[in-house]
């Protein structure tokens, strides 16, 4: 044991997480080997880890801790709902007023007529609930092969049978027998990678044309709806062109689809508003929500859906709900996490303050012989890696080799940033200050360096 810290030491906190414990989207194996990162505490944006190693937290947790860490209020919330209530359903026609007041809550934030919310314990399970209520939406009203729902390849949608199966991951799909059927797959909008000799507006509007040809093809009859991120956010930080939605809400309007905005990262201010459909004029019938609705303090999410929507499926009886649907504790503490992003004006500090400070020190790693593609929208930034900026060619060795020895990189400099295959990736805390932002951006300098020598030593740049 630490005295100072009641906490044993590192090496035998590794053991026991290498003899016990099951990892996420973690090779076991190499874990062992290597012995996990265990993370302590956490203030603001700075995490520190077993060994007292302070961390710039440059991905808020997973995308999540909007607020930033240390927030007295929400522990305050929880405990004080733990003790005046700290369960209840909400099955069978009966609530609490936590639920009540998040629902509100929530109807009041969202845009149009978004005025109603099914609550889940997370975005996966959110997303599950939007696969059963779209098609369930069409067989009320006698459509019942309204049921193909259209998603995006290098989409992320959750981890669950039905989430991970909208999501375009093929390596998700190969393990588990996915994508569960009347899930379809069209491409997604990464000029970068994909756009080719057209220009971004060009190919903007192409890729959002698939969508019309994928309509076309099944038949209007067979399409209960399409689902994608505003800015595709584990697919890599891909910030569509601008030519993109507009041309998705132009089909969507065409056509008798409900839309889905997975709103689980751009929600809750990441990209200057409240959610990333006002930041691109989207209009969806369904938002996802999760992560920064409650900054991940407590797992809690669900799907906001419009008058249309809820009146069909309010009808009848919806065989569909969670133990832990509007959780009362997750519901206080989404509430007082709310409470602050306004009061605080935080999303007012994301689109004034922080995310052109990350815009400007974001782009200032262009020049450097690593990077290709440097792009933000509010404070989610990524960069592509590349052996050749002028024609965005990927490493001869696949995706992932550099950008994992960069993740490592950015590690060893106290600074958490992932990397999803190539493409690095930033989503700070929302309170992040512009000198934290420029601490950030100078210590991915040096982990691009070190990268850069690293890669060239091992002969993958050319
Ligand atoms: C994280 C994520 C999900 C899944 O949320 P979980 O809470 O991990 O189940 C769904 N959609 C998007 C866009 C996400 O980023």
């Amino acid at each position: 044991m630490n005295l100072m810290t009641n906490q044993p030491p590192t090496a035998e906190l590794q053991a026991l997480d290498a003899a016990h414990h099951m990892h996420p989207f973690t090779a076991g194996a190499e874990l062992a080997e290597k012995g996990v990162r265990v993370i302590t505490r956490a203030n603001g944006v700075r995490l520190t880890d077993s060994d007292g190693r302070e961390m710039l937290d440059a991905m808020a947790g997973l995308w999540c801790v909007n607020i930033g860490y240390g927030r007295e209020e929400l522990a305050d919330a929880a405990a004080r709902q733990m003790r005046e209530l700290p369960y209840y359903n909400t099955f069978f026609q009966t609530a609490h007023p936590p639920v009540i007041a998040l629902a509100a809550r929530l109807a009041e934030l969202a845009p149009g007529d978004l005025n109603h919310v099914f609550f889940a314990g997370s975005g996966s399970e959110a997303n599950d609930t939007n696969i059963r209520m779209v098609r369930h939406y069409w067989a009320a009203q006698g459509k019942p092969e309204k049921s193909v729902i259209i998603s995006r390849r290098n989409a992320y949608h959750g981890s669950s049978m039905g989430s991970a199966s909208l999501g375009g991951m093929p390596a998700m799909h190969g393990q588990g027998g996915l994508p569960i059927p009347d899930i379809v797959h069209i491409n997604q909008p990464n000029w970068w990678a994909e756009g080719g000799e057209m220009t971004p507006e060009e190919f903007g509007r192409a890729r959002a044309r698939e969508l019309e040809d994928k309509i076309a093809e099944l038949g209007e009859d067979r399409v209960a709806a399409f689902i994608a991120e505003p800015v595709q956010g584990a697919g890599g930080v891909i910030i569509p062109p601008e030519s993109y939605w507009p041309e998705i809400q132009r089909i969507c309007d065409a056509h008798d689809i409900l839309l889905i905005a997975d709103e689980v990262i751009c929600g809750f201010g990441r990209t200057g508003h409240w959610f990333g459909s006002q930041s691109y004029d989207i209009r969806p019938d369904i938002m996802t929500v999760a992560k920064g609705l409650s900054s991940g303090y407590a797992p809690i999410g669900g799907s906001i859906v419009r008058d249309h929507v809820a009146e069909v499926i309010g009808r009848d009886e919806f065989y569909h709900g969670y133990t832990y649907s509007g959780h009362p504790v997750a519901a206080a503490v989404a509430l007082e996490n709310l409470r602050i992003l306004e009061e605080e004006k935080i999303i007012g500090h994301v689109r004034d303050v922080a995310a052109p400070a990350l815009a400007k020190a974001w782009a200032t790693l262009a020049d450097h012989p690593l990077v290709g593609e440097v792009v933000t929208r509010g404070l989610l930034g990524s960069v592509a890696l590349t052996p050749d900026k002028a024609s965005r060619a990927p490493f001869r060795e696949g995706p992932g080799k550099v950008g994992l020895i960069c993740r490592e990189r950015c590690f060893a400099n106290d600074l958490v940033m992932r990397h999803v295959g190539d493409r690095m990736v930033v989503s700070p805390p929302l309170v992040i200050t512009p000198s934290d932002i420029d601490e950030i951006v100078r210590r991915a300098r040096i982990a691009f360096d070190e990268t850069h020598a690293e890669a060239k030593a091992q002969g993958l740049m050319d």
